[in-house]
C-alpha cells in the first residue's frame, strides 16, 4: 500500500486466508466497495489456509448445529466449482472408520440420520473390498458419505480472490494491519506502516492472530497451536488403489481416540497427505519459523496408520501448520461487543475450511447490515457452554 495513501471503503477485510477470501468474494457480489488487506503474500504458509487439499463432509460427528452452515457451504463450493476453469473440488466420497461406538462413527451416523445426509454403513470386509488400500480390523466399521469432497485449498482461495477483484474488490498484500480503531462516529480507521484507510465496517479474518485485535473479547479464548502434517509415499504396486476414484478422503479413530485424517494421492509423482487432528498440538509461535515435524511425531503417526494403510511408506516429508483452537473446538463468528463496526470469524479449531463459503457469505451480510442467511448464534462468543 502506498506510504501516504488514505482512502475510504465501505468494508475492509483484514486477513486473506480462506475466510477473508470468501468474504471478499461475497462483498464484491453485493456491489460493496471493498478492500482486502493481507500481511503476507498470496501463497504464504504462515496461517492455516495454504497447501493442497482439505476435506468437506456433512455427516458431522462434531454435531448437528454445523449442518445448516455446511449445507450452505456445500452449495457455495459447487457454485465456485462451476464458476472457474480449474478443478477446485473432487467428489471422492468420505470414509469414517472406527469402532461402532466411537465418537467418529456413532457421531457421524447420528448427525446423518437426524439431518438427512446420505451414507452407507460398511463392515471391515466391505471397506477393504471397495477401497483396497484400507485394511481395517474386524471390530471396526465404516461410514461412507458419497457426497464428501476433496477441496483444493490454494486454488479455491485464489479463485475467490480473483473473482472478487473481477467484481471490483481491491487487494493489498504485504500490508500488515497494526490497529483497527473507531474513527468518526460512523467509521473505523485501519492503520498499517505508513498508511491509513477509513471504512464503514472492518471484517477481521486474521485466524490465529485475532486475539491481537480483540484482546479482551477473544484473546483469552483463542489458542493458536502448531500441528504437523505428513506426506507418505505409496509403494508402486499399490499406486492405483490410492487414486481419488478408489481412495476417499478419510478419518480414522483409533482405540485411544486419536483421530487421523487423510487424502488420496492426487498427482502420480506425489504422496499421500495425512495427519492427526487431535494429537501433536503444541502452542504456536505465530511470528517464528514453522518447525517441521519431529522424528517422534513422525513415528507416532506411523504407528497409528501402518496397519490401516499397508501400501504406504513413511518419509521425511512434512510441514507444520496452525490450528486456532477455541475452548470447545467450535468457531467464533459475530459482531464485536466493544467495536460494533467490527465483525469477525476465527477459532476454526482445525475444521473451518469447508465452511468458508457459508461463513464468507454471513460475514458479508453482517458487514453490510443484512440478516445472516444462516443462524450463527451457536457460534457466538457468548454461547453458554464454553468451558471457563
Ligand atoms: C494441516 C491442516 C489441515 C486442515 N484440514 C482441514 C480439512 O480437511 N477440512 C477443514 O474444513 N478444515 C481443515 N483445516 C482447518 C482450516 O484450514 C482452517 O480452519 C482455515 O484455513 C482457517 O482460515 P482463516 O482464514 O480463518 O485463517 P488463516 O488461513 O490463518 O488466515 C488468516 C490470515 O490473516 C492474516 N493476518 C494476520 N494478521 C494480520 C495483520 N495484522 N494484517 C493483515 N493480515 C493479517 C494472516 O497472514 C493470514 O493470511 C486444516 C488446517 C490445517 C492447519
Amino acid at each position: 500500500m502506498a506510504a501516504t495513501a488514505r482512502s475510504t471503503y465501505d468494508v475492509v477485510v483484514v486477513g486473506l486466508g480462506i475466510m477473508g477470501a470468501a468474504t471478499l468474494f461475497h462483498l464484491s457480489r453485493l456491489g460493496v466497495r471493498a478492500l482486502g488487506v493481507e500481511a503476507h503474500g498470496p501463497l504464504h504458509g504462515w496461517g492455516s489456509s495454504h497447501g493442497q487439499t482439505r476435506i468437506f463432509r456433512r455427516a458431522y460427528w462434531e454435531g448437528d448445529q454445523y449442518v445448516p452452515l455446511l449445507n450452505r457451504s456445500y452449495a457455495g463450493w459447487l457454485e465456485l466449482a462451476d464458476a472457474v476453469s480449474e478443478t477446485i473440488a473432487v467428489r471422492t466420497g468420505g470414509l469414517f472408520v472406527g469402532s461402532p461406538d466411537s465418537r467418529l462413527v456413532h457421531g457421524s451416523q447420528g448427525t446423518a440420520d437426524r439431518c438427512g445426509i446420505g451414507y452407507e454403513r460398511l463392515s471391515a470386509g466391505e471397506i477393504t473390498h471397495r477401497f483396497p488400500a484400507f485394511h481395517v480390523r474386524d471390530n471396526a466399521v465404516g461410514l461412507y458419505e458419497p457426497d464428501a469432497l476433496m477441496l483444493f485449498a490454494d486454488r479455491a482461495r485464489l479463485h475467490y480472490l480473483s473473482l472478487a477483484v473481477d467484481a471490483g474488490a481491491q487487494l493489498s498484500y504485504g500490508s500488515a494491519v497494526r490497529s483497527v480503531e473507531p474513527g468518526s462516529p460512523d467509521s473505523v480507521t485501519v492503520t498499517g506502516a505508513g498508511w491509513q484507510v477509513d471504512c464503514g465496517t472492518v471484517v477481521l479474518t486474521t485466524g490465529g492472530w485475532i486475539g491481537r485485535f480483540l484482546p479482551d473479547e477473544l484473546g483469552p479464548l483463542v489458542r493458536p497451536m502448531r500441528i504437523p502434517v505428513f506426506e507418505l509415499d505409496v509403494a508402486e504396486p499399490h499406486a492405483r488403489d490410492h487414486a481419488p476414484d478408489r481412495f476417499p478422503v478419510f478419518l480414522f479413530e483409533d482405540a485411544e481416540g486419536a483421530l487421523v485424517y487423510g487424502f488420496p494421492r492426487w498427482r502420480s509423482d506425489g504422496g499421500l497427505r495425512i495427519g492427526f487432528h487431535n494429537r501433536q498440538l503444541s502452542p504456536a509461535d505465530l511470528d517464528g519459523p514453522r518447525r517441521p515435524p519431529t522424528d517422534p511425531e513422525r513415528r507416532e503417526l506411523w504407528r497409528t496408520v501402518e496397519s490401516l494403510l499397508p501400501g504406504v511408506r513413511s518419509t521425511g516429508r512434512g510441514a507444520s501448520c496452525i490450528y486456532t483452537m477455541s475452548p470447545d473446538e467450535s468457531f467464533f463468528i459475530g459482531r464485536s461487543q466493544q467495536q460494533p463496526r467490527v465483525v469477525y470469524a476465527s477459532a476454526c479449531s482445525g475444521h473451518g475450511f469447508k465452511f468458508a463459503p457459508g461463513i464468507g457469505e454471513i460475514l458479508a451480510q453482517l458487514a453490510t447490515g443484512g440478516d445472516p442467511a444462516v443462524d450463527v448464534s451457536a457460534f457466538s462468543v457468548t454461547r453458554g457452554r464454553l468451558p471457563a
